[in-house]
Order: structure tokens, then C-alpha cells, then sequence
């Protein structure tokens, strides 16, 4: 078996945010090259109109300007984000909650999407901005937009919310909206960071072990920086494995194996606070060699609906194999 180190040269800034491995680290399993795409699954028309759709969503935020916390552009976009999915019929849950330490007001948005089963798949997003003003070097402060850190992933999911309203899933699906997964340092600093997604994990286990009843989560997609026009999601290497080979198989079932897991690299991430649950949880993120990433470039004209059409249409493939892989009883019976 050969070894694939992790450590890549050429990534210039996105050191800051990449933990590239190390000699020190425990060796890491190649990536998974899925012999066969498995056919016994069945392939379900895809809607035409995901990408448009997420586009539109991805240039309304874009048009609030910043959007981390204590910003004009974070109240509309947090109000936005929750008009959209109430629109859907969707119950919205808006965690708005006071990080001491740092002085910040986050929150974080979620509604689900009751399938026939009640366990469920979170997918999330996170929709904060890079704080890109009030840093002591001059330049770390510059207008941002983020339109693919992270509209993208915010816009991709408020448009398979949709799909999902007129196409109940088998299984339920929570879609999660992450406040302050930006690092509050421009240079990233895992333990000021990742703030949404660990209290949403804090507060899963807390529920868990208050009995409530609170239906378990299964699988955890991620969504980050997904609608760069030269889309190439990496493989994250902490990532669940089995999420990647369903992922890469689904991907490579509609026609779009070249755009995802050329690239295999460590990245701290909103899906961290799931593995650290257990929960299998994969990142899907397009950060190798992503010139526009931290920068002022990160705009609009950078962004494609074919590239989060394509996505979209992997998300969608991939969902009842995760149910058929992680769900507790084979899905056939329940069809
Ligand atoms: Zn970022």
C-alpha cells in the first residue's frame, strides 16, 4: 500500500487554515478508489434548476456585504436565511446565543426536513464571513464578500432544502446554518473557531443525555466553498471513509468524477465537532489551490451554477446510500 503524504507544497495562504500532516502524525489510509459505481441502488431524476437556484441565493448574500457577527450584513443574512426556509413550510430554529470570551453574538439557523424515518442526516453550511476588519495588520483588513466562503455552501443548501420539501428524503434532514466558523484571529486558531457547529454538537449531546428523545444523527455532510467555477472538492483526510468512497461513487455515477478528491489534504472544519461525537461526517471543500480564498477576490464572478448544480446532484445521489450504509436497518424494507 503506498503512503500518500499529505504535506503539499504550493498552498501558500491556505497553510493558515490547512493542518497539513506531518512526519509525526499516525499514518492515513489512501483515499478510496471505488472499483465499481453500485448499480443495485436506484438513480432518481435530478431537478435541472439546483444550481440556478443556490446561485440566486449566493448573489442576494453576496449583495449583504460582510456577514461575521456584529455586521449589518450577519442580522440580514441570518434573517434571510430563516424568511427562506419558513417560506418552505419549514419550523426554524434560531440559536442566537453570547460568546463571552470573544464579545460576539452568533446564530445559528436549522430547520429540518421530516422524512419517513425520524434519524436523521444533518447537512450544514456555515454562513458567517471571514472578519476581515479591526486586525492590527493592515493587510488582514479589506472589504470581503465571501462568495464562496461560504454563500456557496449556504446558497447550495437553501436550494436542496427545497428539493427536499417537494421530495421528502427517507430519512429526516436537519439543514444547519453555522454561525463563527471563522477563526476570530485572521491567522486561523482552532480554539477561536468552529464556534456554531461545537455548540451545536454541545447541545445534541446534551439532549442525548437528557432522554428527550432526540432523534439520532446518523451522517454529517458538510458544504464549504462550493461553487468556485473550477470546481475541484478535495479529500479531507479526516473526513469519515465511508462518506468518501459513497460520495466518490455517487460522483462518479453522474458523470462528475473529475471534479472531486484529486487533491487529499487536512482541514479544520465544521465537521470536526461530529466526529468528535462519533458521527461519521465528511467535509466537502474546495480550498487546494484556491487563489480567491481569504481575499478580496472571493466574488461573485468566481462563483458557477454548473459547478453548484454539480454538488447538488452528488448530495442528492448520495443520500439513500448514506441511508442504506449508516441507517440501522436495510432502507429496501421501509421503501
Ligand atoms: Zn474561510
Amino acid at each position: 500500500m503506498r503512503r500518500r503524504h499529505v504535506a503539499r507544497t504550493g498552498l501558500g495562504a491556505g497553510l493558515a487554515l490547512v493542518a497539513a500532516a506531518c512526519g509525526a502524525c499516525s499514518p492515513e489510509p489512501p483515499p478510496s478508489t471505488p472499483a465499481h459505481v453500485d448499480s443495485a441502488l436506484p438513480t432518481a431524476p435530478l431537478p435541472k434548476d439546483l444550481g440556478s437556484r443556490a446561485f440566486s441565493h449566493v448573489e442576494t448574500l453576496v449583495g449583504f456585504g460582510a456577514r461575521h457577527a456584529g455586521t449589518d450584513g450577519w442580522n440580514r443574512a441570518v434573517d434571510y436565511i430563516a424568511a427562506e426556509l419558513a417560506a418552505l413550510g419549514l419550523e426554524v430554529v434560531r440559536d442566537r446565543w453570547s460568546e463571552e470570551s470573544e464579545g460576539l453574538t452568533f446564530e445559528n439557523v436549522s430547520a429540518r426536513i421530516p422524512g419517513a424515518i425520524p434519524d436523521r442526516i444533518v447537512l450544514g453550511a456555515h454562513h458567517d464571513t471571514k472578519i476581515t476588519e479591526g486586525h492590527d495588520d493592515p493587510a488582514h483588513n479589506f472589504a470581503f464578500v465571501g462568495a464562496n466562503d461560504s454563500a456557496s455552501g449556504v446558497g447550495l443548501l437553501l436550494a436542496l432544502a427545497r428539493h427536499w420539501v417537494e421530495h421528502p428524503p427517507l430519512a429526516s434532514v436537519d439543514v444547519v446554518f453555522f454561525d463563527g466558523e471563522e477563526s476570530v484571529p485572521f491567522t486561523w486558531d482552532l480554539t477561536r473557531a468552529l464556534f456554531g457547529s461545537r455548540r451545536y454538537a454541545r447541545r445534541y449531546r446534551a439532549a442525548l443525555q437528557a432522554d428527550e428523545g432526540e432523534p439520532p444523527i446518523r451522517a454529517m455532510v458538510l458544504l464549504d466553498m462550493v461553487g468556485a467555477r473550477d470546481l475541484s472538492i478535495d479529500d479531507e483526510s479526516m473526513s469519515d471513509r465511508g462518506l468518501h468512497r459513497i460520495i466518490a461513487e455517487s460522483a462518479a455515477s453522474r458523470g462528475h468524477s473529475a471534479v472531486f478528491f484529486r487533491n487529499r489534504l487536512k482541514v479544520s472544519d465544521d465537521h470536526m465537532a461530529f466526529l468528535e461525537l462519533g458521527i461519521p461526517a465528511i467535509d466537502l471543500i474546495d480550498i487546494y489551490d484556491n487563489p480567491q480564498w481569504h481575499t478580496p477576490e472571493d466574488k461573485l464572478e468566481h462563483i458557477a451554477p454548473e459547478s453548484l448544480q454539480i454538488v447538488g446532484e452528488v448530495v442528492l445521489t448520495a443520500l439513500p446510500r448514506i441511508e442504506a450504509a449508516y441507517f440501522p436497518e436495510p432502507t429496501e424494507e421501509r421503501r
